[in-house]
């Protein structure tokens, strides 16, 4: 996961700062948007991904974590034995 901006999309509106300090900032020469942290961690990678949203050059990227890789199943395991199903009585009447 790594945040990354678009300057040439940038307005210079500097929300994305006033949403998250730690992540951006604006240049001193021309206002756009600079990535002080790319990869900042959880509770203020969920603010980053806010000044995403209300970014309105649509400018920043945040994205998405990938899914934890899952455990290899083990080929030596035996299988869970099925268990068949309890036959369904008619409904008394
Ligand atoms: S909110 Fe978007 S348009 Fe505004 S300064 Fe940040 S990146 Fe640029």
């Amino acid at each position: 996961m790594r945040v990354e901006a678009d300057r040439a999309r940038c307005v210079a509106s500097g929300q994305c700062v006033m949403t998250a300090p730690e992540v951006f900032d604006q240049s001193e020469e021309d206002g756009k948007v600079v990535v002080l942290d790319a990869t900042p961690a959880p509770p203020v990678r969920g603010r980053a991904r806010q000044a995403a949203a209300m970014c309105p050059g649509a400018a920043i990227s945040v994205p998405q974590e990938p899914a934890e890789p899952l455990e290899p199943a083990d080929p030596f395991e035996p299988a869970e034995p099925l268990v068949p199903a309890e036959p369904q009585k008619p409904a008394d009447r």
